[in-house]
């Protein structure tokens, strides 16, 4: 049975007293659960102060984005040996904000990807249609598109490090979500292509995670879909109590399918 996975996204957000406050507080309320991951991205600053918070619980870093060279004149940009050597082994890459304010495209991504996974890292692969795009009905080749593109050629070994994240551009930060029916056939669509893409094992094992104004109040409804592995969590992650309630709508949701 798959592992259920709730990611905090803390984006460009908090001073570093909030940061450790924060991860005090994450690393605190959770103890841990034999079928639930929990894991924070903090920004790159607070990385190593919040790994040594969290470091003696359960709790899981990952970084928000990570370049697709080793080490190099890339003023401003950091490597995924520099968050190897701080502990870091997660890494969010192809959030639909990257994509958006920062051009990062799919040639871009596959390299990232590829570096990262090379590392050693876990990839949180966020996938994802804008509004228009999915009242135009093209939703589902877009993200076809984007797991094709960036995950067409990686090794079947490597599968066992990667986690898709389908996140509708449309619901992120917006209080609009996705209902669950809605992210429910999306991850069935994204576990075919990953079947036609590395073989129907790969595509059983893979986590497919949701993001999307998800909040404690409809946490639950949404991790209870068949295919739904947890969640990409943003704004509400950046309240202990709110972020805890969805880790614990995780753990319940994922009792009641075992
Ligand atoms: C995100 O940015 O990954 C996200 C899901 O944000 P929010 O939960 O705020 O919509």
């Amino acid at each position: 049975m798959r592992k259920k996975i709730v990611a905090g996204n803390w984006k460009m957000h908090l001073t570093l007293p909030e940061a450790e406050s924060l991860a005090r507080a994450v690393a605190e309320g959770w103890t841990g659960h034999p079928t639930v991951e929990v894991l924070v991205a903090p920004s790159f600053p607070y990385l190593e102060p919040v790994r040594r918070i969290v470091e003696p619980s359960p709790v899981g870093l990952a970084a928000q984005n990570a370049h697709w060279e080793d080490w190099g004149a890339y003023t401003g940009e950091v490597s995924v040996p520099m968050l190897r050597s701080v502990g870091v082994d997660h890494v969010i890459l192809g959030h639909s904000e990257r994509r958006k304010y920062f051009g990062e495209n799919d040639d871009i991504l596959k390299r990232k990807t590829a570096r990262a996974l090379a590392h050693g890292m876990h990839v949180i692969y966020c996938v994802g249609e804008d509004e228009a795009q999915r009242e135009r009905g093209e939703h589902f080749r877009v993200v076809e598109n984007q797991v094709a593109a960036v995950l067409g050629d990686i090794a079947d070994s490597e599968w066992q490090r990667v986690i898709i994240a389908y996140e509708p551009v449309w619901a992120i930060g917006t209080g609009k979500t996705a209902t669950p029916e809605q992210a429910a056939e999306m991850h069935a669509r994204i576990r075919e292509i990953v079947a036609r893409l590395a073989g129907d094992d790969i595509a059983r094992a893979v986590p497919v995670l949701y993001g999307g104004s998800v909040k404690p109040a409809n946490a639950a409804a949404i991790f209870a879909q068949p295919g739904v592995d947890g969640g990409l969590i943003g704004g509400a992650s950046l309240k202990a109590d709110d972020f805890l309630a969805i880790v614990r709508a995780a753990v319940e949701t994922a009792e009641k399918s075992r």
